[in-house]
């Protein structure tokens, strides 16, 4: 069969941003900001990516467990803006209780608790005051490269177009660019390949959280793993996971369910893709179902909505000339690059058991456990650098780390922060410097300036992480 593509041109532009969640909404921020023209494409119809079509409503990884900031720079203010414009919380734990209601432990209430629905024209504000050109419906399909990408293809209603480019900005979250230049990729785990489970989220509304407080903080039950293995004995929970994960949204009544583990989904496979909203919708029915009959507080719950993109929490990871690794981190190895932290734990579970850990729950003491009461996760820039394509950057979840490391780094505010970095970066890369030979110094010296926290020594005290 013969075909062939005809391409518009589109007008050159100093910064393509790949994809509009939380990295790509940082870097065209912060890159525009350093006087960089930039356009930032974007598959589906929303800026805020996982966050908003994927109704994952919950900035997580930038604050302490006492609600300090560990990440600052444009993810602090994105997140205090968010809060003014009243479509985020800054929760804290409420005096005297075990429970916090917008997040499932009482050492998850560093999250940012968002409405979606109003946080993408928060969003969409935001980046038309910075002057970031943003265009919808809009991904990007190849890239015209050697060791430089020259020019990037895009396809949206139109049909194709390419952007002439200086410096690109991967933030796909599936390192999409990146393959489609050629740069070697890692793609779940070693051998198998196999990927941590996705979720389809969904948001209940007309759920009594007054019932759900006083139950768990009276009675110190119902323990939900109990529970649900009692209704695993007697048929009524067919799911091959045993969590139940239920956020309080901005609205009293409102809940975020993200319970749903779908195993063997492929991210980069549209059949596999497909199958998991099928089976993510049905599941997301059936578990309303068991919650309305079972669970405290969930007797008149409704299905708010179901989240129109699948979350998927892991695909391609760029191999970089350097990977970050857990020893790294166990050895509390101090980089000279450091752009940020995360505080956030070792969260992926096994492919193939949802409810499982591998990290935390096999490996036992030792590093984890020493994670766990509260050590931030360094994050260096080099981890953003892929090999054999000079213009490229690529922040978000698809960075140069093995794959454990994901847990720590693959949460929003991190994303951000990292985001906020290339952008810093992209000056340098369109003046003609080799990513590789970026100045981190230079981008931590502007990142400082912009309130962001790069030296361990500005990290806030973290206040010790309490269990209930
Ligand atoms: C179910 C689930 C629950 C999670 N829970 C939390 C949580 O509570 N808190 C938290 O902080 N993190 C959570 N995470 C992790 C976090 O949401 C992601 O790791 C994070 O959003 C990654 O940010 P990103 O910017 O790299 O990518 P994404 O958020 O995935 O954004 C990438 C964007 O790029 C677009 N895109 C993709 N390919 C292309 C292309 N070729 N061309 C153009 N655009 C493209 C996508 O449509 C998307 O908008 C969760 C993840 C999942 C899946």
């Amino acid at each position: 069969m013969n075909f062939s593509i005809q391409a518009r041109d589109d007008a050159a532009v100093d910064v393509l941003v790949a994809g509009g969640g939380p990295a790509g909404c940082a870097a065209a921020i912060a890159a525009r900001r350093r006087g960089l023209s930039v356009l930032l494409v974007e598959a589906t119809s929303a800026l805020g990516g996982t966050a908003t079509g994927g109704q994952v409503a919950h900035w997580l990884g930038g604050r302490s467990p006492g609600g300090r900031w560990v990440v600052g720079g444009i993810f602090r203010e994105l997140a205090e803006g968010a809060v003014a414009d009243g479509c985020a919380l800054l929760p804290s734990m409420p005096e005297g209780k075990t429970y916090q209601p917008y997040a499932w432990l009482p050492w998850f209430i560093h999250g940012v608790p968002l409405d979606p629905y109003r946080l993408v024209p928060f969003l969409e504000r935001k980046l038309a005051a910075e002057g970031v050109s943003f265009r919808y419906e809009t991904r990007v399909v190849g890239v015209e490269s050697s060791t430089l990408i020259a020019r990037v293809v895009t396809h949206g209603k139109e049909g194709f177009a390419a952007h002439p480019v200086r410096c690109v900005i991967d933030a796909t979250g599936d390192a999409d660019v990146a393959a489609l230049a050629g740069c070697p990729v890692h793609v779940g785990r070693d051998g198998d390949h196999l990927t941590t489970p996705a979720s389809l989220t969904f948001h209940l509304s007309h759920v009594d959280h007054a019932i759900l407080q006083e139950t768990i903080e009276k009675t110190r039950s119902p323990k939900f793993r109990e529970l649900i293995a009692s209704l695993r004995s007697t048929g009524e929970w067919p799911f091959p996971y045993d969590i139940f994960i239920s956020v309080k949204g901005l609205a009293d009544d409102e809940a975020m369910i993200n319970t749903i583990r779908l195993v063997g989904v492929d991210g980069l496979d549209a059949d596999s893709r497909t199958r998991a909203y099928v089976d993510g919708r049905r599941e997301a029915l059936q578990l309303l179902d068991i919650f309305r009959r079972h669970f405290p507080g969930f007797a008149q719950a409704r299905i708010k909505s179901i989240a129109p993109l699948l979350g998927v929490r892991e695909t391609r990871r760029i191999a970089g000339a350097f990977t970050l690794g857990v020893s790294d981190l166990a050895a509390g190895t101090d980089f000279p690059d450091t752009i940020g932290f995360s505080m956030y734990g070792w969260d992926l579970p096994d492919p193939k058991r949802p409810s499982v850990q591998p990290l935390v729950d096999e490996s036992g003491g030792g590093f984890v456990n020493k994670a766990k009461k509260g050590l931030a996760t360094p994050i260096p820039f080099c981890v953003m650098v892929p090999q054999g394509c000079a213009n490229l950057l690529c922040p978000g979840r698809a960075v140069s780390v093995e794959r454990d490391v994901l847990g720590p780094l693959r949460v929003m505010a991190p994303c951000m922060a990292m985001g906020e970095a290339c952008g810093v970066a992209a000056e340098q890369v369109v003046a003609g410097t080799a990513n590789v030979d970026v100045d981190a110094g230079r981008v931590r010296d502007v990142l400082r300036a912009n309130g962001c926290i790069v030296d361990a020594s500005a990290l806030p005290s973290i206040e010790p992480r309490v269990d209930p």
